[in-house]
């Protein structure tokens, strides 16, 4: 007989918090094999299809036999130049595209190695609660120690910086922020902004902003980049995604912008581990890039109607929920007698509604569930009607 194989998993993947979502996955499986019709309001995953011409440029793209090969792990020019325009366009900023752009197999990609780069074991990492969990994955996974950022209403969903003690920022290496917001759907200004570089200026930490939702903004308040504020370039990068804003989340494409020492700390752990995203979804991601206003505003409208439906009927249900400024998400309180998990799931099971508890993006986020405007207005409108028969 062989000897069986020490297939047990490393301490990290071990000590990795335990995932909150697996059981309502469990659960959602349940309620579809009883037959029961369930409105998935779940998930951060556009509904709506990739606009034509960036499948168009793609196909053609695929035909290249130039495009065959290894891509360059930084990013084709043509695509970091598409990258720097675009942010010239969008935000003013003015970027190098060799030393200040790089592309990423989609922003969370970025987020996830970006630690490896620059944290040692025992450093700090500042990272939003609740927030998107590969923040924390990330910076364990290179044996960093992550320090929660609370966001709470009462703070308008913005760090407090001056809660943080002093030796907690003086072991600091990096911070995460991320506007608009996942999960609780908050914009933040550039006073904001100017605040995080101020204290990463003074305690030496880098600032990594994740701008997934930049584009998914709602009664034409554009979000700001963290790069128009003074001296931002100095501490931090920028991750940028064409996932959310053009329907892409399956293509896997996204570039960082921003300090050049970031940047090539966050490219020398891709020549590592990655080779590069495949150069015809490069040349796709191009054709995203310039794509014109028109089609960007019928997205936004579509989720803008769906947003009105959501907040509107909660309302009327007297549930507490934050009007989103940004993004496709709402941010509700659940009702005073439900924890968080216990009111997904009684949603879940009652009404064969799915949304994501807030407790798991972090201990802060206990109170609140986080619905996605991932399904049609007409969906959406069952929804509370489902809700509030078991509410
Ligand atoms: C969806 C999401 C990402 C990941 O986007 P990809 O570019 O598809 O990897 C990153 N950050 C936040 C906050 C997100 O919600």
């Amino acid at each position: 007989m062989k000897n069986a194989i020490k297939a047990e998993l490393a301490d990290r993947v071990k000590n990795l918090p335990p995932y909150l979502f697996e059981r309502i996955d469990r659960l959602k499986k349940d309620a579809l094999k009883k037959g029961i019709d369930v409105i998935d309001l779940s998930i951060g995953d556009p509904d709506l299809p990739t606009p034509s011409h960036i499948v168009k440029a793609l196909q053609n793209a695929a035909e290249k036999p130039e495009n065959h090969c290894y891509p360059s792990y930084e990013g084709m020019l043509s695509y970091r130049q598409t990258a720097a325009n675009w942010c010239k366009v969008r935000f003013g900023i003015d970027l190098d595209s060799e030393k200040e752009v790089l592309s990423l197999i989609g922003s969370k990609e970025g987020v996830g190695h970006l630690p490896l780069a620059f944290v040692n074991p025992g450093d700090v990492v500042l990272c939003p609660s609740p927030g998107y969990p590969v923040y924390t994955v990330g910076t364990l996974f290179a044996g960093g120690e992550p320090y929660l950022m609370p966001l709470t209403e009462s703070n308008g969903y913005f760090p407090d910086f001056a809660g943080i003690p002093e030796n907690v920022l003086k072991r600091a290496k990096l911070m995460y922020l991320n506007y608009p917001n996942n999960p609780t759907s908050a914009t933040c200004t550039k006073t904001c902004f100017s605040e995080a570089v101020e204290l990463a200026h003074k305690y030496g930490f880098i600032i990594c902003h994740d701008a997934a939702y930049s584009e998914l903004y709602f009664d034409g308040k554009r979000p700001a980049s963290f790069l128009q504020v003074d001296g931002a370039k100095d501490v931090a990068i920028e991750l940028h995604s064409l996932s959310k804003t053009y329907n892409m989340t399956g293509w896997r494409i996204g570039f960082a912008v921003g300090n050049a020492d970031v940047v090539f700390g966050l490219g020398k752990i891709k020549t590592n581990l990655d080779s590069g995203v495949f150069q015809a979804i490069q040349e796709a991601g191009i054709a995203a890039l310039n794509t014109v206003d028109g089609v960007l505003s019928d997205i936004r409208d579509t989720y803008q109607a769906r947003r009105d439906t959501l907040y509107e009927g909660l309302n009327r249900l007297g549930m507490e929920a934050k009007k989103p400024e940004a993004t496709f998400y709402l941010w509700a309180r659940v009702p005073k007698k439900f924890t968080s998990a216990g009111f997904s799931i009684h949603l879940l099971e009652k009404a064969g509604v799915m949304a994501t508890p807030g407790n798991g993006f972090g201990t802060d986020g206990e109170g609140y569930i986080r619905f996605a405007l991932t399904k049609d207005v007409s969906r959406i409108k069952e929804a509370v009607e489902r809700i509030e028969k078991v509410i």
